[in-house]
């Protein structure tokens, strides 16, 4: 009895039962049916419901993600992903039965055979691939969404760049520029206190492109220092078309920076930890900054251009 009431409540826990055949596709089955009489066109959207309901069999009835090789099964033939495996104790998600260690040679095969769009179709990416190296495409398919370039806190916003651009300016209220050249202040009144600190992004439009521009306050070893760095708001090969130089000085001092912008596809803390950037030890920019040493008070200044 209480064997049976825990499989009852097991099952409850099941997202889908896979052995039912989801109905409003059969309605659109019979739909096309009534309605296409060209035959070529049949065959077409027949062969189109074949692919997605393979599609629906190739999808794990636990964790609903698409399996990969190893597929297993049941001895009554329901399927699984190697991910679920471990963690349903042996025991068949649908029918409770043992599962032991079969393998589904058939349906991974069957998998093989398969050619669906990139999952990033919406963005723009036209692009068919075999089942198996769907995955590898999409890790890298150009029209991939891009994470938000805001390094203040961790932000889940995803989208292409104009959406991001327009997410910057009304989520985050970040300051928008317009021009190839920047004069900007970074201004802290207890620089000895921090440790870790971000300043508000700035985002620079010119070449009809965006580039945010980063300040942050961190530890390299022992030592507290400012980096300043820009960022290509597009892919790496892209980035690689501009330049950009920083130059932060005082009291007849003056340090320059060159450098490439990174892609945002590079988070900002890689860009940070590889210092690919303008740094600043702090005792250097309490220097620049005038006065007692106890504000900070930084003017960097820029120019950004395109390489020919
Ligand atoms: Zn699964
Ligand atoms: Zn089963
Ligand atoms: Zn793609
Ligand atoms: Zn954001």
């Amino acid at each position: 009895m209480s064997a049976m009431s825990t499989g009852l409540s097991y099952f409850d826990e099941l997202r889908d039962n896979p052995e039912v055949i989801d109905p409003p596709q059969m309605e659109d089955a019979m739909d096309v049916a009534e309605h296409v009489h060209d035959p070529a066109q049949n065959a077409l959207k027949s062969n189109v419901l074949a692919t997605s309901s393979v599609r629906d069999l190739l999808e794990c009835p636990v964790c609903l993600n698409a399996m990969y090789p190893p597929i297993h099964q049941c001895s009554n033939g329901h399927t699984l992903c190697s991910g679920c495996k471990p963690r349903v104790h042996n025991r068949c998600p649908t029918c409770r039965h043992e599962l032991g260690n079969i393998r589904c040679l058939a349906l991974e095969k069957v998998a093989a055979s398969l050619e669906l769009p990139c999952k990033y179709q919406s963005y723009g990416c036209v692009g068919i691939f075999p089942y198996y190296s769907k995955l590898k495409h999409e890790s890298q398919c150009v029209f991939r969404p891009y994470n938000c370039p805001y390094a203040g806190s961790e932000c889940t916003v995803i989208g292409d760049i104009p959406y991001l651009v327009a997410h910057l300016k009304d989520g985050h209220k970040v300051d928008m520029h317009s021009g190839s050249t920047f004069n900007h202040r970074y201004v802290k009144s207890n620089p000895h206190e921090v440790e870790n600190a971000t300043w508000m992004l700035t985002v620079f439009s010119c070449f009809g492109q965006y580039f945010c521009l980063h300040f942050e306050a961190f530890q390299l070893g022992m030592a507290p220092v400012y980096i300043a760095f820009l960022r290509f708001m597009g892919d790496d090969d892209e980035a690689k078309n501009y330049s950009y130089s920083l130059e932060v000085g005082g009291n007849g001092r003056k340090m320059t920076w060159q450098g490439v912008p990174r892609s945002i596809r590079d988070s900002h803390r890689k860009v940070r930890d590889s210092f690919d950037g303008l740094i600043i030890q702090r005792n250097m920019a309490l220097f620049f900054s005038g006065g007692d040493r106890k504000e900070l008070k930084l003017r960097v200044t820029g120019r950004i251009w395109k390489e020919q």
